[in-house]
């Protein structure tokens, strides 16, 4: 069902040249005319006063653990958490889920258990793992957008992570394919030696995964991307440490692009209470010296996006005190769940920075968009594009209250944080999202 032509007018939209007045023109689900400021009067308009129009954002970074481990996020839930926060597009990741996204009969399940529940487009990543080499050809050729491994244990038992074999052979398969090889970046033997406290103090975890993990497995990464022409891209990068390696491998032609998330740049480890897990992720929240260093590397573009790693699972699992866990990080699951928050909580921190809606759009819309290879339909206001918009009153200011989130489990380290910006409507391919209504988002393949 295709709409005839809307119009959709603010003083601020957010371009990909930067912040102005502008009428969008909205004509079969994509963007037909970037005019001036009440200028177009084809068709209704929706005036959106000082409201700011953005692109809606790309998340290339979910876990919806559908099927298998619906409990803990599902399709229904994640994309109208999504659509909630502004996020128009996800990637979801290939683990957590049962099966795993690591077959072509792995992927028909996810997608088949996906129809009809997305309220946003939705796209699927692949998994390589060890021994699933022979599956990457056909994955790719059904539309994944690349590949996920882990150089470190992934927290479940049918995603094991790849010892340096297997990192060789699967680099070497994806260079052959052309396809994007995306990576948890720890070292296990970093990891194992470093100080196991257990119990509820933050400092402990953090301690447990130093930033040595992520910078050894970086470049452990980076020389076998070398020596196998692969397109490798670190993501959720916690620690500043692995930047002059980035930096470096860039100088020398390495193709590498990295990834941050909302929650390594807005929180920090000064302030995690002792017992409060849903703050664990892996890597951790670290400093707040090394979050500064994240903003400046952000800032200087060296971060390709910015995505929420949302990962959930039931409270119980977070072994949460208000549910009667223990607060033990060491054992509680990792993941942070932040989906529908991930645009406010930036915004907040990025204008005390003095960053512009626009740099934030590149951040999250454009960057994302270009590291899946969607700029033809997704990532920016431009002519051509899918109508995937988000009017947000980046003024607005609200404290969160996880029984108000969509996602599944009401957990979340942004709990009773004050936000400043908030998503006032969706609209994916020209059509506003209502969470009441049916969904329509699309599956997505990757563009050829
Ligand atoms: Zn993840």
């Amino acid at each position: 069902m295709q709409q005839s032509t809307v119009v959709i007018r603010s003083r601020r939209v957010v371009l990909p040249e930067g912040e102005r007045p502008a009428d969008v023109l909205v004509r079969d689900g994509r963007i037909a005319e970037v005019a001036e400021h009440g200028s177009l009067l084809a068709g209704p308009v929706t005036d959106l006063g000082a409201t700011a129009l953005l692109p809606g954002l790309v998340d290339t970074h979910v876990h919806v653990n559908e099927p298998g481990r619906t409990e803990w996020e599902g399709f229904a839930t994640a994309t109208r958490a999504a659509a909630a926060g502004g996020v128009t597009t996800i990637i979801d990741m290939p683990l957590n889920s049962v099966p795993p996204t690591t077959t072509v009969a792995g992927l028909a399940a996810k997608r088949a258990v996906a129809a009809g529940q997305a309220w946003v487009d939705l796209g699927f990543w692949g998994g390589a793992i060890p021994g699933n080499t022979g599956d990457l050809e056909g994955l790719h050729r059904e539309g994944v957008f690349g590949f996920k491994s882990f150089l470190a244990p992934s927290g479940v038992e049918e995603f094991p992570h790849v010892q340096a074999a297997d990192l060789e052979a699967a680099l070497a398969e994806q260079a052959r394919l052309g396809a994007l090889a995306i990576i948890h970046a720890e070292d296990p033997e970093v990891l194992e030696a470093a100080p196991q406290v257990p119990g509820s103090h933050y400092s402990d975890f953090l301690n447990s995964r130093p930033d040595d993990a992520e910078a050894a497995a970086v470049a452990q990464l980076l020389d076998t991307a070398r020596r196998t022409g692969a397109r490798v891209h670190i993501l959720h990068v916690s620690s500043a440490a692995v930047l002059p390696l980035l930096a470096q491998a860039r100088a020398d032609g390495v193709r590498v692009t990295a990834e941050t998330c909302p929650h390594y740049l807005t929180l920090a480890a000064e302030e995690v209470p002792d017992g409060d897990t849903a703050f664990k992720c892996c890597p951790p929240i670290r400093d707040e010296s090394n979050r500064d260093k994240l903003w400046a590397a952000l800032a200087a573009g060296e971060f390709a996006a910015i995505v929420s790693d949302h990962s959930p699972s039931t409270p119980d699992l977070k072994l949460l005190r208000r549910y009667g866990g223990s607060g033990d990080f060491a054992k509680a699951w990792g993941g942070i769940a932040s989906l529908q928050l991930g645009l406010p909580a930036i915004w907040t921190e990025a204008r005390r920075r003095g960053h512009t809606l626009a740099e934030v759009a590149g951040w999250m819309s454009a960057g994302p968009a270009a590291l899946v290879g969607l700029t033809g339909t997704k990532g920016a206001i431009a002519v051509g594009r899918d109508a995937d918009l988000v009017a947000f009153d980046p003024d607005a200011e609200f404290t969160v209250d996880p029984a108000g989130l969509h996602h599944r489990n009401p957990v979340t380290p942004y709990a009773g944080k004050r936000l400043t910006g908030a998503v006032r409507t969706t609209w994916l391919r020209g059509r506003v999202v209502d969470t009441a209504a049916e969904p329509f988002g699309a599956q997505l393949r990757r563009p050829h």
